[in-house]
Parts: C-alpha cells; sequence; structure tokens
C-alpha cells in the first residue's frame, strides 16, 4: 500500500480527472451497443487506449479459435462485426505484479423507450447519478479502469508492471469475448473486473444456462379448436415443471451463497409463436435463463433441464408423440467463487478503507461475470468489485457519481501496490 503522502496524492489525482472522467463515461453510454452493435464503441476504447500510449489489440473474435475451450457459450449470431480491445502497457523494468483490467462493452437492450425518463441513449447526469443504460453495467467501471491509469499519469508515474485493459463484447451473452482474450494469450497475476458491485468484493458468482425450447402444435381453424393442439397454450406446463425444479434446485443449500434469499433464478425471458388470431398456433418457442450453483455440471443440467420437459411432456397427447425441442442458444456458464488471491484481496480491502473510510463488504451474486474466465480456466484471481449502480436492465438504470469517484480512486491505489510505480516515459 503507497504510504500516506502518496495515498493522499493518488486519491487527488483521481480528482482531478474527475469531470474528464465523468464526460468519457457519458461518451461511452451515448454509444448503443447492444449485441452487434459495439464496433464504434470499441472504436472509441481504442482510440483512447492509443491517445494514451498503451499499444492496442483490436481483434475480431474467431469462433474457430475458441469452440473447443472450457466455457466457450454457443453462438447463434453472426460475429461479423465481434471486435475485442485490449490495450497493454508494459512496463521498462517490470517489478511488481502484472494485472489485468476487464470491463464489457455491450449492453442489454432497453425495452420501450417511453418508460425511460430520459432516452437511454441520451445519458446525463443529475443528483449525483449518471442516468443511460449501460452507464452502471458496466461502462463507468470500464471507464474507471482507464481513469485509474490516467490518475497515476498526473502524477508522472505509470505501472511498473504489465497492465493489460480489455474491453471485451459478448458478457451479457455468452462471455466469449473475455474467453477470446484468454486465447489471444492474455494472462496476469490478477484481474480487476468493476462490475457494478454496490461497492463490494464478489465472494462468489452462480453459473448461468440460456435454453429455447420449441414446442410445436397442430393447426385447426378455432371454430374446430379441439382437433387442434395449441403450441402456445403447451408451454404452460413445461414451464410450470421448470420453476418446481428451480424451487428444488434453491431448496438445496451452497455455502457460498449462505443468506442468500433465492440465489437460483429461473425466468422466461422471450416467448414467440402462432401466425393468425383464429388459427390455432402450431409453433411457440420460449427463451428462458436459469441460474446453477458453482460446482453444477452442465451437462449434468442440461439432461435434468430436458428430462423434465421430457416428463411434463407426456401429460399431453400431441407433445407426447411431438417432443420438443431444447436449444442452447447463448450461456453455458459454470459458477465461480473466488478462491486464492489472498495478497489481491487483502490489498483491494486497504485500498477500499482508504478510499471510503469503511471496511469493505463482500457478496455472492445471483449473476454471472467474467470473472469466471481468469478464475476456472487460466488460475487468476478475478476481483469482481466495483461502483453503486440501480436498475441495470431495468428503465433509467443509473449509477452514482460519487461511487465511480472512489472505485476509481481504490483502483488507483491498487495499481500503485500491485504493480509497483515508475516514472512515466
Ligand atoms: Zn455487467
Amino acid at each position: 500500500m503507497p504510504d500516506a503522502e502518496l495515498t493522499q496524492q493518488i486519491i487527488d489525482a483521481v480528482d482531478q480527472g474527475f469531470d474528464e472522467q465523468i464526460a468519457f463515461t457519458l461518451d461511452l453510454t451515448r454509444f448503443p451497443s447492444l449485441r452487434g452493435h459495439e464496433a464504434t464503441a470499441q472504436d472509441f476504447m481504442a482510440r483512447a487506449l492509443e491517445e494514451r500510449g498503451y499499444t492496442v489489440d483490436r481483434w475480431l473474435i474467431d469462433v474457430e479459435a475458441i469452440k473447443d475451450l472450457p466455457g466457450f457459450s454457443p453462438v447463434m449470431v453472426s460475429y461479423d462485426d465481434a471486435w475485442n480491445v485490449v490495450g497493454s502497457l508494459r512496463a521498462e523494468k517490470p517489478k511488481g505484479r502484472s494485472l489485468i483490467l476487464n470491463g464489457h462493452i455491450d449492453v442489454v437492450p432497453t425495452g420501450p423507450i417511453e418508460m425511460w425518463t430520459t432516452p437511454p441513449f441520451m445519458p446525463e447526469v443529475h443528483d449525483g447519478w449518471l442516468y443511460g443504460r449501460g452507464g452502471g453495467d458496466m461502462k463507468a467501471g470500464l471507464a474507471a479502469t482507464v481513469f485509474a491509469v490516467d490518475a497515476l499519469a498526473r502524477l508522472g508515474a505509470r505501472p511498473a508492471a504489465d497492465v493489460f485493459l480489455q474491453s471485451v463484447i459478448e458478457e451479457e451473452c455468452t462471455g466469449n469475448g473475455a474467453l477470446a482474450c484468454l486465447q489471444r494469450g492474455y494472462r496476469a497475476e490478477t484481474a480487476i473486473i468493476p462490475e457494478p458491485t454496490q461497492n463490494r468484493l464478489t465472494a462468489a458468482q452462480v453459473g448461468v444456462m440460456w435454453f429455447q425450447v420449441k414446442v410445436q402444435g397442430r393447426p385447426a381453424h378455432v371454430a374446430y379448436a379441439g382437433t387442434g393442439a395449441n403450441a402456445i397454450e403447451s408451454c404452460f406446463p413445461l414451464i410450470r415443471a421448470l420453476h418446481e425444479m428451480e424451487a428444488r434446485w434453491n431448496a438445496e443449500q451452497h455455502p457460498a451463497f449462505e443468506g442468500v434469499d433465492h440465489p437460483l433464478n429461473f425466468v422466461v425471458s422471450k416467448i414467440e409463436g402462432g401466425d393468425w388470431t383464429s388459427s390455432v398456433p402450431s409453433w411457440c418457442t420460449f427463451n428462458m435463463r436459469i441460474g446453477i450453483y458453482p460446482g453444477a455440471d452442465l451437462a449434468a443440467v442440461r439432461r435434468e433441464v430436458e428430462s423434465v420437459i421430457a416428463e411434463a411432456s407426456l401429460s399431453d397427447p400431441f407433445l407426447s408423440n411431438h417432443p420438443p425441442q431444447v436449444v442452447y442458444h447463448g450461456f453455458q456458464a459454470e459458477g465461480y467463487v473466488l478462491e486464492g488471491g489472498e495478497e489481491a484481496q487483502s490489498l483491494l480491502e486497504t485500498c477500499h478503507a482508504a478510499a471510503f473510510g469503511s471496511a469493505m463488504e463482500r457478496r455472492a451474486t445471483t449473476a454471472t461475470t467474467d470473472a469466471r474466465f481468469f478464475g476456472l480456466y487460466a488460475d487468476t484471481p478475478a476481483l469482481v468489485y466495483g461502483p453503486y449502480a440501480e436498475d441495470i436492465h431495468g428503465f433509467d438504470e443509473r449509477v452514482s457519481v460519487d461511487s465511480i469517484r472512489r472505485v476509481t480512486q481504490v483502483i488507483a491505489l491498487f495499481i500503485a501496490d500491485w504493480c509497483g510505480l515508475e516514472k512515466a516515459a
């Protein structure tokens, strides 16, 4: 940990750059970097890193190169514009410990725009909050990594160990962006991911699986509905059976989620089916996202999902002969419990106390993050720790400006100790 004088200098240096940091965060949040539309936001990040003297690696994710790696999730969309960006700051005379700073640039859809108080991609700051889709999850965190290093530069210093600043895509659907960074060879002794964790360190995260259930029916004129089989209404018992499985799984405890209310959440998140109001629908597809405990075997989970659906179909005369199909179209993500990296964890605690004046809390999250790639597949402890945000994935997503400032101070202090400092060139 830097001495008291340097600590104060670093904290002040973050404050000096903070207006610029918020302007940068607003610029970044203005990009509607929804899935498949991240390229211009990635251009912006690449430019920002280049200007600061990082060596920038920008590449198109190659599915062929990652599809056999552990942690890969199936891809049902085009990767024709799927750009990852990594900025490397390589130390002149490395003497400290290397570090990955990782954030995702992709954001989730907005839902009906008219439900937002202000348009989601016209971000603004008021009353101490930065509003906008993706501001909290997690462009504020991504920008914080850039400005933490900037604060050190303001003091004429730079990290005395290699720092890799990763702006990845696909975090909200597969994690294949972070996986592609591993495949590309980026490694460090620890990683920080400033997801919106409410200023807490993430001790555990669930696994997440996505699947689609494709249900058939027999079309008929609604005047003779009894002769048809309704694909939409047939989904109801299947969904009920899946929620019963959810209740069974939540009844089992996991030590990392002790005290967490309902850690495993299943939701039918999208549904489409049918063609005509006066026709019994002949097809329906629903998407479901499920949570699983760390340590759960993904193949076993898939078998259980399929057997629950198959069993629920047996009581339906049509479905018993036309079994629904299950398609895995995104996340096949294992859970992750933060283990190892005690030194990095206690350093983060110390830095947090210096910036916040209070003890750092820990949390177990009922969502996933890219931390699993570092922790499970690269033996690198990943510290998921970031600002305070509300309504991520909802309307009027917002992130606390003061929390951004302090988290940036924490990251800058962490870098100064973990990597050490050398004189800037
Ligand atoms: Zn996120």
